[in-house]
């Protein structure tokens, strides 16, 4: 049946889960194309995660998004699994087939990688060393992608070295690990520099780290976007770096999704990025 003869479905699974950009991000699309159809927040006990996806069919919703914290206890009750989220080792997205069968993927890679790309287009990741401070579910998308754009050195930069041993283990990528107390001079000959810790959120203290040692033409980017500019992006900015926040990757992820919901193509635009950053 035609997407344009269906009410379409799909939600974002978290707890909590009234935070959320997605519902404001994916509704606006349902009206852009004129569609009709909801995304919802769904609001889902730790631990319930799996019943609430194999719920996802009979109800007749297309998938759902997976956010804190259920982006690994998903990964388990999914039927196929793509190459990401199998890397990344959790899954941001469940695509629901006509006969039921629950696919996860992980898109997160995807926006991190079209972001910096809308932003600047000739980006190369093999233009020199990348450095990734944080090692979490963030880092690990952001590492992937790196990998997967064909970077030749990724310096990656964790308070805790085990768990960026880990994710070196896991994710296959041209990996270094720098010692935390090494950070600051690990940003020397940089192309670019991503902070993927939770360091600059809202509430939270800045990154503790210098960017004397970096580059000025090296691009500066966090996939934190609230707030919008945080104190590494402030710092990189005050200095001349070429800068970007992590909207835009939270934005672009969302194209995926809709691909394996309702097979189509959807495009993030100026007016799209103005509605979600109003509500920062
Ligand atoms: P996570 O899995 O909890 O990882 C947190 C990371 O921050 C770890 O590397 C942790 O290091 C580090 N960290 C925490 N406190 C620190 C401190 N005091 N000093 C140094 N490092 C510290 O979190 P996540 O899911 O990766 O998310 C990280 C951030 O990215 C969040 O703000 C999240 O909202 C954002 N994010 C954005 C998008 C997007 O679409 N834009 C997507 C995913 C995540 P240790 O290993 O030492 O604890």
């Amino acid at each position: 049946m035609d997407v344009r003869d269906r009410f379409l479905m799909a939600g974002v699974m978290g707890w909590p889960v009234m935070h959320s950009r997605s519902p404001a991000l994916h509704n606006y699309w349902f009206a852009k194309y004129g569609l009709k159809g909801v995304y919802v927040p769904l609001a889902i006990e730790p631990g319930r995660a799996g019943a609430a996806l194999r719920a996802l069919h009979p109800l007749g919703y297309a998938g759902a998004n997976l956010t804190i914290p259920h982006k690994l206890e998903a990964m388990a009750a999914v039927d196929t699994l793509d190459p990401a989220g199998k890397a990344i080792g959790a899954i941001s997205c469940v695509s629901v087939s006509p006969d039921g069968e629950l696919h996860g993927s992980n898109n997160d890679w995807y926006g991190f990688t079209e972001n910096v790309l809308e932003a600047f287009p000739d980006w190369r990741a093999d233009a020199g060393p990348a450095a990734v401070i944080g090692a979490g579910g963030g880092a690990r998308a952001v590492v992937y992608a790196l990998a997967q754009r064909g970077a030749k050195e990724i310096r990656l930069i964790n308070r805790t070295q085990e768990r960026a041993r880990k994710l070196a283990q896991d994710i296959p990528g041209p990996i270094t690990l720098v010692d935390w107390q090494d950070r600051h001079d690990a940003l020397e000959d940089c192309a670019m520099a991503v902070n993927a810790t939770s360091q600059g959120m809202q509430g939270m203290p800045p990154l503790d780290i210098s960017l004397e040692r970096l580059p000025r033409h090296a691009l500066v980017t966090d996939i934190i976007y609230i707030p919008l500019e945080t104190p590494f992006i402030a710092a990189a900015r005050a200095r001349g770096n070429p800068t970007l926040n992590g909207l835009g990757m939270l934005l672009h992820q969302g194209r995926p999704a809709w691909k394996g919901w309702f097979g189509l193509d959807v495009e993030v635009t100026p007016e799209l990025r103005a509605l979600i950053e109003a509500t920062i």
